[in-house]
């Protein structure tokens, strides 16, 4: 089956705007939030803000009251504000225009039509905007039963069906020829229903992801059941049944204004998992297999390890490759075991979350057995004299590093949230793995008592080098897994870079990085290292990472918003192909 994704998905500006000052002032947690009515249209994503404390204002209490996208009457916010309550006005900029329109208009004395569902929230708010001169029709016929006017103006509620509303404004116009008509249907319903209307026609069935009370998603469905498709409204994925989908070649996929990403995401997976269920196919299940299950990651971390250490002029056994291999299964097995039991997780990752459910017992046994293999891997590696820790404890202050590294990120991970500026907390952990990681691995090339000071001191400029590589790769790789991963979304409240910066910020960031990376390849060539080996490492770092920023980043070249919460297997296994591709070529070169 294969599923075709509406090109725009995931939250509009005005929706994600209310959100992101909800999320901001639920982490400050100096009072109580409030939010003035339903913050969105989503069933889901308002049970996650609950949980993370936001109330709905039942006009008692003290604190913030976030106004919502739809905006309020100015008479509401005046009265909110008199009860001492701090307002945080989170109104479409494009929904206050339209009351500002209103508001102007009304005042030069015309009479207001507002073509809309008299009970939305968004038409109740213009209504306030307009005074006591605005009126609401549902329909063209509805303009016969208005009052006489001398002048009037007609606006739209923003997500009202654009086809219709040629309809209403030329039965206006029949009233009242010189009437002010101002179209104000916004473009991001616009565009979304234009990309319904062309999905439908190449695909046999229609998904439209959203809440049931929200009026645009609800729209979005009828202009499937309009084209004649079997067309289902879906708010997770469990509202999807796999015998509705059993013999359908193609289902298009489209999301409301008000919809987020990691829900998108745990449809589409639903889907995926019924098509992979449906063929059967041995490769991918194997692909996902390796990746859930971090045996990839753990190959490629090991294989940069091992040819690390050759690079460096240790004779690296294959204790070495077995050590970072079992560390980094139990580590991601362990990681992976704890968060598959978080709520949200489950909601939002729901093939992850039954991978771990279904083997849990089996992946808890290889997770201790890792640690155990990997502690009898690292003995081997030291020697039995250093014993595995020991060279943390002994030589310069140097060896420390690694065992610093460790405990920075379970500190990261596990410590009390202060409030600290986001950014520099995004920053930290890739930072941090990467700086522990690269620590460990030049540990590893020189083991014994000596460690990684000697490392240091034997080979200063190819140590490095070396470092800085596997600082490079781990600091890229764990920012594109924030960027794949649900971890990384605002609503789980944890802050990476992806949840700190804008989509073009992050670009430009990523963009500077490897750019740095190339610049820091091509002074290694002129000193310590080959031109042809840091050749070579650019190929499989800065030029390999190129085309993965631009799919996955957001701009111009990503084709969809969702894929920013998207599980891709193959996309997971092709981010971390580029570390045994490294480790090979080091390992080849030495
Ligand atoms: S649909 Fe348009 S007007 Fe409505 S909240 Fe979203 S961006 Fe604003």
């Amino acid at each position: 089956m294969e599923i075709k994704l509406a090109e725009t998905l995931g939250y509009c500006p005005g929706v994600k705007r209310a959100l992101d000052t909800a999320f901001k002032l639920l982490a400050r947690r100096s009072g109580d939030v409030f939010s003035h009515g339903e913050l969105i249209h989503n069933p889901p994503t308002l049970e996650l803000l609950a949980r993370k404390g936001l109330k709905p204002w039942r006009g008692e209490g003290r604190g913030t009251v976030i106004i919502r996208a739809h905006g309020l009457p100015p008479g509401e916010i005046a009265a909110l504000k008199a009860l001492g309550l701090t307002v945080s006005d989170a109104t479409c900029p494009r929904v206050r225009l339209v009351q500002t329109l209103a508001a102007e208009e009304a005042g030069r004395g015309r009479l207001v039509i507002i073509w809309g569902q008299a009970d939305h929230p968004e038409v109740i708010g213009l209504l306030g905007h307009a005074g006591g001169r605005g009126r609401v029709i549902a329909g063209p016929k509805e303009t016969e039963g208005l009052p006489r006017a001398e002048a009037v103006l007609l606006v739209a509620q923003t997500t009202q069906d654009q086809s219709l509303w040629s309809e209403v404004a030329e039965a206006v116009k029949a009233r009242w020829p010189e009437a002010l008509i101002k179209n104000t249907i916004c473009e991001a319903t616009v565009t979304r229903q234009n990309q319904v209307r062309d999905l439908v026609e190449k695909a046999e069935a229609l998904v439209v992801v959203g809440g049931r009370t929200s009026g645009n998603t609800r729209r979005l469905a009828d202009l499937g059941l309009a084209a004649g498709r079997r067309t289902f409204l879906a708010e997770t994925g469990a509202d999807l049944l796999p015998r509705d989908f059993q013999n359908l070649k193609s289902v298009a996929v489209a999301a409301g204004a008000s919809t987020s990403n990691w829900q998108i995401a745990q449809v589409i997976q639903t889907l995926k998992a019924m098509a992979r269920g449906h063929s059967r196919k041995f490769w991918p299940r194997l692909m996902r297999a390796l990746v859930l299950s971090s045996i990839f990651a753990a190959f490629g971390l090991a294989a940069l390890a091992l040819g690390t250490g050759r690079l460096l002029g240790a004779e690296p056994p294959a204790t070495i490759f077995s050590f970072f291999f079992f560390l980094t299964v139990a580590l991601h097995l362990t990681r992976d075991l704890l968060q598959s039991r978080d709520q949200t997780l489950r909601l939002a990752d729901p093939d992850r979350t039954a991978f771990f459910a279904k083997y849990r017992r089996s992946l808890v046994w290889c997770a201790a057995g890792g640690f155990a293999l990997s502690i009898l891997a690292g003995v081997l590696t030291a020697g039995a004299s250093g014993g595995l820790m020991a060279p943390a404890f002994s030589g310069s202050g140097l060896n420390w590093l690694p065992l610093a590294g460790i405990l920075a990120v379970l500190a990261h991970h596990y410590a009390p949230r202060p409030e600290k500026p986001a950014l520099s907390r995004a920053l930290a952990k890739p930072a941090i793995l990467g700086l522990s990681w690269g620590a460990a691995m030049l540990w590893a090339a020189r083991p014994g008592l000596e460690g990684l000071s000697a490392t240091v001191r034997v080979a200063p400029g190819l140590a490095l080098f070396a470092g800085g590589l596997i600082f490079a790769h781990i600091f890229i790789l764990t920012i594109f897994n924030d960027i794949l991963g649900v971890r990384g979304d605002r609503v789980f409240g944890r802050p990476t870079l992806p949840s700190s910066l804008s989509g073009p910020a992050l670009r430009r960031f990523l963009y500077f990085f490897l750019a740095a990376w190339a610049f820091g390849l091509a002074l290694a060539a002129s000193g310590p290292v080959p031109p042809a080996l840091a050749f070579l490492m650019f190929c499989t770092g800065p030029l390999y990472n190129l085309p993965l920023v631009r799919r996955l980043s957001p701009g111009p070249g990503r084709k969809h918003a969702a894929d920013l919460d998207l599980p891709d297997y193959r996309l997971e296994a092709l981010l971390f192909g580029q570390l045994p591709a490294a480790g090979l070529i080091l390992w080849q070169w030495s």
